[in-house]
């Protein structure tokens, strides 16, 4: 699926990669973690940034403990390691934009044995969908936005993606197929981004990769 919008078409020099149910199965129980915290409905990290000091701390304090139980017990997705190792083939740059925590998500590629280019975790900027993480993400790779992919499969990765002007493709599955008309494009499988990026890139594009396979 392909919806260009206004000023997008570079050519791609990095993919920024979502963590959770992205990369890695999605493990986080929210409604358990909303229930411990006492919320009813809503996104935990915006109600959490909004509430007093006190329950902000112990909030936090519950949403780590889980996150490290997450990071603990994670699972990668199909595909993971082949869209990693096709893009590094291709010299395309990556980077990891979460709305965990910087320990949660060194303790997941640590334990997956995973490497980015950069990683902006929310003790660095903004959560999604804000376009700040990603913007920061850009910024490390030395890269502009316009020559970016963003891989997620929420909806706050789509517009965080439009909102800084970089590409969305949303990973297909059961719960995220809702959030299909906010994506440029999606992908089933993860390795598919390593064929979205030869497509858009063209023929004659990707010359790294040409070469070290000549070699
Ligand atoms: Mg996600």
């Amino acid at each position: 699926m392909r919806r260009p919008g206004p000023g997008q078409g570079g050519v791609v020099r990095g993919v920024l990669f979502d963590m959770d149910g992205t990369l890695t199965r999605a493990s986080l129980d929210f409604d358990a973690i909303r229930a411990e915290m006492g919320i009813s409905e809503g996104t935990i990290l915006e109600y959490l940034e909004a509430a007093p000091e006190e329950e902000r701390r112990r909030g936090f304090s519950i949403l780590e403990r889980h996150e490290e139980e997450a990071a603990r017990t994670s699972e990668l997705n199909p595909g993971v390691t082949e869209a990693l190792a096709g893009l590094a083939a291709r010299a395309i740059k990556t980077a990891l934009i979460t709305r965990n925590s910087r320990r949660s998500t060194d303790a997941t590629c640590a334990m997956h044995g995973m490497s980015f280019d950069a990683a902006v975790t929310r003790d660095e900027a903004a959560p999604k969908p804000s376009a700040e993480p990603l913007l920061l993400g850009a910024g490390l790779l030395g890269i502009p936005p316009v020559e970016l992919l963003i891989v997620g499969d929420h909806r706050y990765d789509l517009e965080a993606g439009r909102e800084a002007g970089v590409r969305s493709v949303l990973f297909l599955t059961d719960a995220s197929r809702r959030f299909l008309p906010l994506a440029d494009y999606s992908v089933e499988r993860l390795a598919e981004v390593v064929d979205l990026v030869d497509r858009l890139n063209g023929p004659g594009c990707c010359v790294a990769h040409s070469a070290r396979r000549g070699r």
